[in-house]
């Protein structure tokens, strides 16, 4: 029996950033994963500013060396496209940022790199060993295990669940997890090579159609010539409508005009691979006496655009100052991080879901993407978005 302070499973960028700050407040920890590294993770490949703040709070020079190491493709803008075609595009090239305020980097190196770099002075990593049960009593929390060795387990003052969207260790502590439709999204994602027509500063383009709404279509550019391209939808509607979400995906392709234009030389380079994104809601409980939830465990996705590694992180960095307190104070309930998880997200939470909601209407869309479009209403939004963006600079 291994024993420790804290013990967190999954190294997803989740687990990975509880770790590298756990290691930063010098909290010894072990992290297990049932994955080999490097390995991959179904998702938009689209990294954004928030990881980018969270990485330089682990360390200045942090953000750097992700920079160089992973290579990342440094992407300016951003363009939606209503359903009969019309562009809404930002972008942000002269916006007087430091860096470019979104990247694309395959999660297979993005991930790597935050696992090659977990400090093994305070972190015990176990990678290829799979969590099979969790028990709590009111002084520790077994968790027990399988690798290559066999059977182990640690015991370790709380756990905390960063396994990604199948519930784990809620599921082994024998809790509710809280895993409704309306607050799920399915999405599928297919690597691609030679997609043509990209923007010069590399901007992520996200088509809205009448046949996937409520949800959209996306192609990120990637390095080396290669694109992140997939369809998103809520899952409630899939579920309603018996939505084939590949079907619709290879019909965009083909019938869109832009898009079969973009992807009449390119080359699948792999089957479409699907995975859900639980949206963040407070109906979620995410902690509790001597474990936390954090990332997409937690639920910790924008209910509109998907995007969940940053508020994953945020997540994980804010429960890392929970753990701190309840380790010193020896109160391991860890509701605190609850309440404080919704307060930060609690604008988020709103806006999110409206936006998700005019999904639901495409003349709302079409409507919106018009006005943002009027000269004025365009420079207040982009100033806006470049004054948030500045903020987590
Ligand atoms: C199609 C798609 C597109 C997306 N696009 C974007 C995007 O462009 N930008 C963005 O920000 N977000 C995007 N997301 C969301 C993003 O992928 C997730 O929010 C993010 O991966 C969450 O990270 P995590 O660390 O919580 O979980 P994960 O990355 O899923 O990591 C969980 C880890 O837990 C391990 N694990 C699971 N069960 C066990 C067990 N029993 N024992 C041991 N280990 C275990 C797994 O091996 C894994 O390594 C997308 C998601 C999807 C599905």
């Amino acid at each position: 029996m291994n024993r420790t302070e804290v013990c967190i499973v999954g190294a997803g960028p989740a687990g990975t950033t509880v770790s590298h700050f756990l290691s930063k407040k010098k909290i010894p920890h072990v992290l297990l994963d049932k994955s080999v590294f490097p390995r991959d993770k179904i998702c938009g490949d689209g990294v954004t500013v928030d990881v980018m703040n969270t990485l330089k709070r682990i360390s200045p020079g942090f953000l750097e060396e992700f920079i160089e190491e992973c290579d990342m493709l440094p992407c300016w803008g951003f363009c939606f496209r209503d359903v009969n075609g019309k562009e809404l595009r930002y972008d942000f090239k002269d916006a007087g940022f430091p860096y470019a305020p979104i990247f694309t980097s395959r999660r297979m190196e993005m991930d790597n790199f935050l696992v090659g770099k977990l400090n093994p002075e305070y972190c015990q990593f176990m990678p290829e060993t799979l969590v099979e049960g969790i028990s709590r009593t009111p002084d520790d929390v077994t968790i027990t295990y399988r690798n290559k060795e066999g059977e182990s387990s640690v015991q370790a003052k709380m756990v905390i669940g960063a396994e990604g969207e199948k519930p784990v260790v809620t599921r082994y502590l024998g809790l509710d997890h809280y895993r409704e439709r309306k607050h799920l999204l399915g999405a599928i994602r297919v690597y691609y090579k030679n997609v043509k027509g990209f923007n010069s500063g590399n901007h992520l383009e996200f088509f809205f159609d009448k046949n996937i709404m409520p949800g959209y279509f996306w192609a990120f550019p990637l390095n080396n010539n290669e694109a992140n391209v997939g369809v998103g939808m809520l899952s409630s509607s899939i579920a309603a409508r018996k939505f084939n979400l590949k079907a619709a995906f290879f019909e965009m392709i083909e019938q869109h005009p832009l898009l079969s234009e973009m992807f009449s030389e390119a080359e699948a380079l792999e089957k479409p691979k699907g995975w859900g994104l639980p949206s963040i809601t407070p109906q979620r409980i995410i902690a509790g006496e001597r474990y936390a939830l954090v990332g997409d465990a937690a639920g910790m996705i924008d209910p509109f655009n998907g995007k969940g590694i940053g508020p994953g992180m945020v997540s994980a960095r804010i429960c890392s100052e929970h753990i701190e307190e309840a380790l010193l104070t020896k109160n391991y309930q860890m509701m605190p991080y609850q309440e404080h998880m919704y307060r930060y997200y609690n604008t988020e939470i709103k806006v999110g879901y409206t936006l998700q909601k005019s999904l639901r209407y495409p003349w709302a869309l079409n409507s919106a993407i018009s006005v943002l479009n009027l000269p004025a209403i365009k420079r207040w939004s982009q100033n806006k978005v470049v004054n948030a963006w500045k903020g987590w600079m």
